[in-house]
């Protein structure tokens, strides 16, 4: 916080969508005198010593403000590319994504009562990105899982389990077949789970987890599901799709050195650049981070007006909607 009152956070505008999103916030925060000082940063890849690096200039920044808000960022398929989100999680300890999906009011999808919250171990598992070609034409990936990690996100999620007022965890897990990586996954959520006697703790199943979420999301507004990275990408997609899809899941990245929010949709090349983004889902994350701020009022003021124009059937194209990304932020604006 600067002697002018103003928080200064991190703004990476991203890549397709990106900027467009991105500028939907900053105006909406201007409107609603957010005191947030923006400092906007590229982390468009450099090469340095034949290595593909993010700029210091935003890795400075970041690690100064410990807070930032992330725009989706492209990740080239193939060879010789690190995914630069990936660098950034191992950078700054990113150990903890936190993605919660609730139905809003006034957009109808089958189910009008999901409230999930999903904790995805970040920094590992199958996204190690450890892979080589055993012989032509056999290539082994590997995950790789370490207690102290698994520990770490566990102790996570009955924090935030505790924070929020959620009565339990849930471990998800394949242990039956990965004996010894979620095997250990799960030894470490059950010692954690000692330390809070007052929230309840249980284990589930992936495959069983997907197939109960979709009949019957209701039983799972209560908890906070703790998993291994890849389990937790795809469950939480399949939570979105529950609520009206990725235009409006938000997420936080927390870490041990900073935090980064970002939305859980990616660049989508499809409509950058066409005025149809819908901002609601970095919107969203950006109120995550309003919340980790402690600046509660400027977070349920934003979001109100958020729900409030989604209700009232002004939407983006995703939604079934007309309007285009900045006639969107205006209505936003309008109800602030
Ligand atoms: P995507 O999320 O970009 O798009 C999937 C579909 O959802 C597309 O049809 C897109 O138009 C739509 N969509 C996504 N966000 C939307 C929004 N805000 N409003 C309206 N429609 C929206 O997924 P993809 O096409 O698989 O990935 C594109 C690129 O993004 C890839 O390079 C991928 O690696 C990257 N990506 C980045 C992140 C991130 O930075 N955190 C996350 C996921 C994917």
């Amino acid at each position: 916080k600067g002697s002018d009152g103003n928080y200064t956070v991190t703004l990476i505008p991203g890549d397709g969508i990106g900027p467009e999103v991105s500028h939907a916030v900053k105006e909406i925060y201007r409107a609603a005198n957010v005191p947030i000082k923006w400092e906007e940063v590229s982390v468009a890849p450099l090469i340095k010593n034949g290595k593909q690096v993010i700029p210091d200039e935003s890795i400075v920044s970041i690690k100064k403000n410990t807070v930032a808000l992330k725009g989706p960022l492209a990740t080239p398929i193939g060879k010789g590319h690190v995914s630069l989100n990936l660098t950034l999680r191992r950078t700054f300890n990113l150990f903890a994504n936190v993605r919660p999906c609730k139905s809003l009011e006034g957009y109808k999808t089958p189910y009008d009562n999901v409230d999930t919250v999903l904790i995805r171990e970040n920094t590992e598992g199958e996204y190690s990105g450890i892979e080589h070609e055993v012989v032509d034409g056999v290539v082994q990936s590997i995950k790789l899982i370490t207690y102290e990690a698994s520990e770490r996100v566990a102790r996570y999620a009955f924090h935030h389990a505790k924070q929020n007022g959620r009565t339990r965890v849930t471990a998800v897990h394949k242990a039956p077949i990965m004996k010894m990586s979620d095997g250990m996954f799960l030894h470490a959520c059950r010692q954690v789970a000692k330390e809070y006697p007052e929230i309840a703790y249980d284990e589930d199943l992936l495959d069983r987890a997907c197939l109960r979420i979709v009949q019957d999301p209701a039983p799972y507004s209560d908890r906070v599901m703790v998993m291994p990275n890849l389990y937790g990408d795809i469950l939480s997609d399949m939570c979105a799709g529950l609520i009206g899809g990725l235009g409006l899941t938000p997420s936080g990245n927390i870490g041990k050195d900073a935090s980064i929010f970002e939305a859980v949709h990616g660049s989508a090349p499809d409509i950058a650049g066409q005025d149809k983004a819908n901002p609601t889902a970095l919107l969203l994350s950006s109120i995550m981070m309003l919340r980790h701020m402690s600046l509660f009022d400027k977070a349920s003021q934003i979001e109100s007006a958020i729900f409030k124009t989604i209700a009232a059937g002004e939407r983006t194209g995703d939604l079934g909607g007309k309007l285009g990304t900045k006639a969107f932020t205006e209505k936003i604006i309008s109800r602030l």
